[in-house]
């Protein structure tokens, strides 16, 4: 199934996890933008050094670095048909070069699934994770610039994708499975489904 989507969220409402469900029934690339910077912190690359003091403070990477990730990534073959974007683009500068980008491919996105969870269950979601998976970046203090920078800067990127009626606002507090029928649901009224229609 050809689908183009972006998967929106405060940290803690799920995207992660409900990203990959969606790219495995999909069958498209998920490009975690969040992943990618981890996978190269790790590996100890020049990109991984770029950017670890920047990710543990839970500030963002600049925008032409991780633009240019994207598009290295989006530019290799399993992404030709499709791609989930989980983590970018973050605020509107990264909105623009997408459109740039993609403009340049004649493709546009088909839908972005936007999570809406309320402030305090991220913090009790981020909180619960930090003390499972010792995440650097999830601290008490980076969780609060990281949701204070969702809030200034990336929720407005929904104004813009709105305008162009792509944007499904999915209710993300509920079970996983839950949240993925819904998700869904959203996607099969676009007429975007798992299992291609007969
Ligand atoms: P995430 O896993 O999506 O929460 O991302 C973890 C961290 O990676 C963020 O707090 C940022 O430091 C960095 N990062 C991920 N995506 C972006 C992006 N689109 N723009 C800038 N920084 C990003």
């Amino acid at each position: 199934m050809t689908a183009r989507l972006l998967i929106v969220g405060p940290q803690g409402s799920g995207k992660g996890t409900q990203g990959v469900r969606v790219g495995e029934a999909l069958g498209i690339p998920v490009v975690s933008t969040g992943d990618v910077f981890r996978a190269n912190v790790k590996d100890g690359t020049e990109l991984g050094l770029q950017v670890t003091s920047i990710i543990d403070a839970g500030d963002l990477v600049p925008d032409e670095l991780t633009s240019a990730v994207v598009r290295d990534r989006l530019g290799q073959a399993d992404a030709a048909e499709g791609f989930l974007l989980d983590g970018y683009p973050r605020n509107l500068a990264q909105v623009l070069h997408l459109d740039e980008f993609l403009e340049g491919r004649e493709e546009s996105l088909d839908a972005v699934i936007a999570l809406v969870v309320p402030r305090e269950e991220s913090l009790s979601r981020l909180t619960a994770r930090a003390a499972e998976q010792g995440r650097a970046d999830d601290t008490e203090e980076a969780i609060a610039t990281r949701l204070g920078i969702y809030e200034r800067e990336t929720a407005p990127i929904l104004d813009v994708y709105g305008t162009r009626g792509i944007v499904d606002e999915i209710d993300g507090v509920g079970s996983l499975d839950e949240v993925t029928a819904r998700i869904f649901a959203a996607l099969e009224a676009r007429g975007i489904t798992a299992t291609p229609a007969s």
